[in-house]
């Protein structure tokens, strides 16, 4: 039983280093020699509660990292997501890193045997695009581009075509993602660039996409995102943007009534759809990892995690 990290890029590490240690987050439940840290103040509840859960000491198990307050309005709105007085494990309290953390019974999810621990750490990643999708509407046979094939972006590719889209174009710079993207189900692959738009309307019936998923974070993508949309389509803004200023087609916004959605972090709803498809083979994690490292290469891993490469996609790190 190996615990594994992993990266794609450098926000992930900080966003994503707490979620990827699937093993000896069980071990702490045993009871021994753990003590229950503050985030635990249900301590004498959490034995019954791994009942509820199905977990046993031993058992292979990934974690939701986002801790919330479980009182205020969001989360009493079922928006646990959105907790103004959440905490993201790895970020504000010890992550995968520590050599034990403290996490609610409720943030545990047990995995199959099906699911192997190295790919494990990407079905946090997996859980923020569910629950991106689930927010949007999507009709099978209705069209889907998904702008950047990153590993986000090939699990938007999977868990559209899951939904029954066609067909499901994917867009890139990189030839090859576009290729992986391919054998993962999209119908159709573009080399971002001046065609992208043409090639697009040629795949829908000269209407463009029913729904455009931008998964770049790059606010050009998210003007072409919006030339891609059919009038009356929806677009899914799923990469994160920071910037503050970028030249937008507005006007297209509202002459095409385009519906904007975006879709923040995850529940643990998600945890529970993503481990289902995983468990049913319906979508694959494995050819998104590129690199599997040893922790004491961390400083490799992370020169390795700047813009530009065709073939990086996630990096999982050994800790064994
Ligand atoms: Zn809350």
């Amino acid at each position: 039983m190996k615990p594994y990290t992993s990266f794609t890029s450098v926000p992930e590490l900080f966003r994503y280093r707490s979620v990827q240690h699937p093993d000896r987050v069980a071990v702490r439940f045993e009871g021994e020699a753990c003590t229950y840290g503050a985030l635990d103040r249900r301590a004498a509840a959490v034995q019954a509660w791994l009942v509820a859960t199905g977990v046993r000491p031993g058992d292979r198990v990934v974690i939701d990292p986002i801790l919330y307050c479980g009182v205020c309005f969001q989360c009493r709105a079922g928006q646990t997501n959105l907790c103004p007085n959440g905490m993201l494990l790895g970020r504000d309290v010890n992550g995968g890193f520590a050599e034990y953390i403290s996490v609610p019974a409720s943030h545990v999810f047990r995995l199959p045997d099906t699911v192997d621990s190295r790919t494990a750490p990407l079905i946090q990643v997996m859980t923020t695009c569910l629950h991106a999708q689930r927010l949007t509407k999507l009709f099978a046979g209705e069209s889907v581009v998904v702008m950047g094939l990153g590993v986000s972006g090939q699990l938007m590719v999977q868990l559209a075509k899951v939904r029954g889209a066609s067909p499901v174009i994917g867009v890139s710079r990189s030839a090859s993602k576009g290729d992986l993207a391919r054998k993962l189900g999209a119908d159709l692959t573009l080399v971002s660039g001046e065609r992208t738009a043409e090639a697009v309307l040629e795949a829908t019936d000269g209407r463009g996409a029913d729904l455009v998923i931008e998964s770049t974070g790059v606010p050009a993508s998210v003007a072409d995102a919006i030339t891609l949309a059919r009038t009356g389509g929806r677009l899914l803004l799923f990469g994160i943007i920071t910037a503050t200023e970028a030249a937008l087609p507005f006007y297209q916004l509202y002459f095409k009534e385009l519906a904007v959605i975006n879709g923040r972090a995850a529940k643990g709803e998600d945890f529970l759809g993503c481990i289902n498809l995983l468990e049913r083979g319906i979508v694959r994690l494995e050819p998104l990892v590129s690199h599997v490292m040893p922790l004491e290469k961390l400083k490799t891993v992370i020169g390795m995690l700047g813009p530009g490469s065709d073939q990086r996609l996630k990096v999982i790190l050994d800790h064994s």
